[in-house]
């Protein structure tokens, strides 16, 4: 009985943050996840949430991207897309791209290693920063 609480307690939990993440398309970060979680489940703790993520990312709910800052940030899209990532403002942006799984697999040919992911990341200016430095210049 006692165990049967703690687990559902744990899924609710977990299914909250998926519920969050999934309900944006801003690629949040755990901070920004942890204070959503917390208007539905307010005694969660931070702790909680980045224990969470990374089960969920283990068991490929979700992707963890880091773009090379000191923070991650969190996809409820776990199935292999490409992003954009602005320069100027920090925007994250999925890209209507069809995955290079033929790269995969001449990288493979090549190598002989066994190829499991790989990753593309795009950077730039985006639309939005573009359209703000023309209507202010
Ligand atoms: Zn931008
Ligand atoms: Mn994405």
């Amino acid at each position: 009985m006692e165990e049967k609480t703690i687990g559902s307690r744990i899924t609710k939990q977990r299914q909250a943050i998926l519920n969050v993440l999934r309900s944006t398309t801003t690629h949040p970060t755990a901070d920004w996840i942890y204070e959503e979680v917390r208007k539905i489940i307010p005694n969660i703790s931070l702790g909680t949430v980045y224990r969470n993520l990374g089960i969920l990312k283990e068991m490929g709910e979700l992707m963890e991207l880091d773009f090379g800052s000191t923070f991650s940030r969190y996809d409820g899209n776990p199935t292999n897309h490409y992003h954009f990532c602005c320069n100027q403002c920090g925007h994250v942006y999925d890209l209507e791209l069809t995955p290079l799984f033929n790269l995969e697999e001449e990288a493979a040919k090549q190598s002989e290693h066994i190829i499991k992911h790989h990753r593309l990341e795009f950077y730039g200016i985006c639309k939005t920063c573009q359209d703000q430095s023309t209507s202010n210049g």
